[in-house]
């Protein structure tokens, strides 16, 4: 768990022992290397997630499951008892960063009653269950695409459950749990009850606001997640303002984060003057101004557009026009997938979505590029678990997505690295290969300066120091 660090003993066997008792033998005591493990990765072509050129014929030196030197062959020195790995004619870049999950939905079609509604096929009671005994196959989905951290943005209980999972799983990522509430959004409207917990936390006034900040840190949240769901925002009379203050200023007391989802552009506006530090999706209902941007520009906001969500969410699954790119189909859940194709005639979405997430160049495409045109950071983030985005591999679906609306390869892997360890408030421990941080790096046989599909042409995957294969991480049927 890249926040803190791990400072008992005693927790992490209870950790593994809630694991076992779950999830049984995928659950292994020695889910990184072993710390006196040395291992240089010789020869590659360096991309550090950190935006700066590319070093050629580099070392990287690992021990145990952080990164001691980097630099130049010759400039490093390796120890003698050193494993040595020869990656020359490759590239390593940081493992990717997807800041926009959540483990409560499956990806299947039937995880979003509030979407479509088939509990007449599947029980949500089934949906559930079928996602918890599913946990280590769906965190191995996350290494299999080169995704070594997660970003959980909001859901019940269940989120923390899969950090623990994830922090006694060998081939898991990094699980970063965001917390907190959404202002606008009756709880039951978009999920029935998970476990018997809302999965959408919403409060109306300052104090429940506190309150449930309060709630996030005593279970652990990493970061608090708040925003405003269910619009127009103009149309409410309370002051939601005021609101969205009260959870800064609480998060803020106890040192955490805040990302918030938004798609209309006066609450971004102003979730952004409370102090949020990142925005989930983009203004969606007209094109960011300029006084927008120097607003975002001033208080270094992240925004996470996930365009993916879009065509993958609200067009795809009513006409069956998926378009799975290549490392979908080799690392996606093959039960995930086949679900998409087991429910015939879905009723139209209506609402202008197939037209608002048409491919081309509309408002979504439009407002990505006057944020990357200002210089705001964007950060990748898929939404994997909505129907119609896999756990792991949509993140390059996004990547895709953000790349066709005009983002260049180097700023997409920065985006999808660095910037999306900001916005979990992990900059420091993940998102770039440098001395101290962990060892979680990508091996690729091609160039991800020159295209952004390089990034699915992953040869190895490190995660905390660890090697896989790309074969041992493959989904089972
Ligand atoms: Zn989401």
């Amino acid at each position: 768990m890249p926040p803190r660090p791990r400072c008992s003993a005693i927790a992490d066997r209870l950790i593994l022992a809630l694991c076992l008792a779950a999830w049984g033998s995928a659950c292994a005591p020695e889910a990184t290397a072993p710390e006196s493990t040395l291992t240089a990765f010789v020869g590659a072509t360096l991309v550090d997630g950190t935006g700066g050129p590319s070093r050629p014929d580099a070392v990287v030196l690992v021990e145990g499951e952080r990164i001691v030197a980097v630099g130049s062959r010759g400039a490093v020195d390796v120890p003698g008892d050193a494993t040595v790995v020869d990656v020359s004619g490759r590239w390593l870049v940081p493992g990717l960063i997807d800041a926009h999950v959540h483990f409560f939905e499956s990806g299947r079609i039937y995880t979003k009653p509030g979407q479509i509604d088939l509990t007449h096929l599947v029980p949500y009671p089934d949906e559930v269950a079928w996602m918890k005994q599913r946990v280590p196959a769906t965190l191995r989905a996350y290494l299999c695409a080169g995704v070594t951290t997660a970003v959980s943005v909001g859901g019940p209980r269940f989120e923390y459950e899969v950090r623990s999972a994830a922090q006694s799983i060998a081939a898991a990522p990094n699980v970063v749990v965001g917390h907190g509430p959404l202002t606008l959004v009756p709880a039951e409207v978009l999920f029935p009850p998970f476990d018997g917990d809302v999965s959408v936390r919403s409060v109306t006034d300052t104090e429940s606001a506190r309150t449930t900040v309060r709630e996030a840190v005593a279970w652990g949240a990493d970061l608090i997640k708040t925003g405003v769901l269910g619009g127009p925002f103009a149309a409410y009379e309370a002051d939601y303002a005021a609101v969205h203050d009260a959870v800064v200023e609480a998060a803020r007391v106890e040192g955490l984060r805040v990302t918030a989802h938004v798609t209309e552009l006066e609450a971004a506006r102003t979730l952004i003057e409370a102090g949020v530090d990142s925005l989930q999706h983009l203004p969606l209902d007209a094109l960011v101004d300029e006084a927008f941007l120097r607003l975002a520009a001033e208080r270094g906001v992240i925004v996470v557009p996930t365009l993916a969500v879009g065509p993958r969410n609200f067009v795809q699954p009513y006409d069956r026009s998926y378009d799975l790119l290549p490392i979908e189909e080799i690392c996606g859940d093959p039960q995930v997938i086949a679900s998409w194709y087991e429910v015939d005639d879905l009723p139209p979405l209506g609402g202008g979505f197939a037209e608002l997430f048409a491919a081309g160049d509309g408002v979504p495409q439009q407002n990505i590029r006057r944020l990357h045109e200002a210089g705001i950071p964007l950060a990748a983030g898929s939404d994997a678990g909505n129907f119609g985005l896999l756990h792991g591999a949509s993140l390059h679906y996004e990547l895709d997505r953000m790349q066709a609306a005009g983002i260049p390869a180097a700023d997409l892997l920065v985006a999808a690295t660095l910037h999306a360890a900001r916005v979990g408030g992990v900059g420091a421990e993940v998102g770039s290969v440098e001395v101290e941080k962990r060892a979680d790096l990508l091996i690729l046989d091609a160039d991800p300066l020159e295209d952004v599909s390089a990034l699915q042409a992953i040869h190895r995957v490190v995660k905390s120091g660890r090697v896989f294969e790309r074969d041992e991480l493959l989904p089972t049927r």
